[in-house]
């Protein structure tokens, strides 16, 4: 088995990782954690601001309003103040500390909610804050990510023809699902495309998006506690359920060779390697998103306490632990 270290595993002209030699499945990574806004959300973020822009929904004095788990309020952040909008961030507990620091930093308000909702996510809570605030006053204009086409067209545009460019004889493409932007534009586009591409959307267990039951999630980025309303599971061939437990499991196993993602990158990883053991095939070309990295983590999916007081003692064998 060739063990591929970390100045050799990324691709050079754009920023794949192979796991081989970690999960002993063949699998890329798509890294899109590399930018200034640190995350995927960047895509999202700028094609919903050029539209507003081009439809003149934006002016020079309204403020930029959204519910955001994070990445997509650091990449408003950055778009915003490039662009001279106020910005306000709705967020809730789940937000880490680095990440509103973040936001601040870079000029935005943040406002935190609370409590979970009666699904038990933040969700409905950060909505209903934010659909009053743009009832008191106009200036607030909300792109509202969970139904803004913009967010999926964003990777139609780019994530999916990225993956083709660079593996044109792809056969399996994992995918997590948050807003489901990411999914959907990456599942449109390869469904038109000239090669039959199979996409796996990867979630977590207690998230309602492909109809299971509500539960706790305390990793962001992926899971909703209320349906999307971008998704359309016709262009989903396949979806891949994944415990807390497992996406804490990968996080770990990868950063102890090197490579520190986000947790929705460890999620997207354990369900693209357990899928793979059931279904991979000698020759099979699989690619996965992996839409941030770790450092905005260390406080949590990082730190031992954090996962203790969380998941118990055992959620780690000693030397699964990347401190250890
Ligand atoms: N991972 C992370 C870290 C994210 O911030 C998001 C966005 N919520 C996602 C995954 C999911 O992407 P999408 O909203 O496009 O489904």
């Amino acid at each position: 088995m060739t063990v591929i270290s970390v100045p050799q595993a990324f691709n050079e002209e754009q920023l794949f990782v192979d796991l081989e030699s970690i999960f002993g499945q063949s699998l890329f990574l798509k890294c899109e954690g590399f930018n200034f806004a640190g995350s995927i959300k960047l895509k999202a973020a700028t094609e919903m601001v050029e539209t507003a822009e081009r439809e003149g929904i934006l002016t020079p004095d309204s403020i930029l309003v959204e519910s955001s788990s994070g990445n997509l309020g650091v990449a408003l952040s950055m778009i915003a103040a490039s662009k001279g909008y106020r910005f306000l961030c709705v967020t809730d507990a789940r937000c880490n500390l680095s990440t509103r620091l973040l936001m601040k930093a870079l000029g935005s308000q943040v406002h935190i909610i609370s409590g979970p909702d009666a699904h038990g996510g933040y969700l409905g809570a950060r909505l209903d804050f934010v659909r009053a605030l743009c009832a008191s006053d106009d200036r607030y204009v909300w792109l509202s990510q969970y139904t803004n086409p913009g967010n999926w067209r964003a990777h139609y545009r780019t994530t999916a023809p990225e993956i083709a460019r660079q593996f044109p004889e792809v056969d399996v493409v994992f995918v997590g699902a948050g807003t489901t932007g990411t999914l959907m534009g990456c599942a449109r586009w390869f469904r038109e495309w000239s090669r039959p591409v199979k996409v796996v959307a990867v979630d977590s267990v207690g998230s309602v998006t492909f109809g299971g039951a509500p539960g706790r999630r305390m990793i962001p980025g992926l899971g909703m506690s209320v349906h999307p309303p971008l998704l359309d599971e016709s262009f989903v061939d396949e979806v891949v359920l994944v415990e807390e437990a497992d996406t804490i499991r990968a996080c770990h196993r990868l950063a102890r060779r090197g490579f520190l993602f986000g947790g929705s990158t460890g999620t997207v990883v354990s369900g693209a390697t357990s899928w793979l053991e059931k279904n991979g095939a000698p020759g099979l070309t699989s690619v996965a998103i992996a839409p941030d990295l770790g450092e905005r983590y260390l406080d949590t999916i990082y730190q031992s306490n954090w996962l203790q007081d969380l998941y118990g003692e055992d959620v780690l064998e000693p030397d699964e632990r990347a401190d250890t």
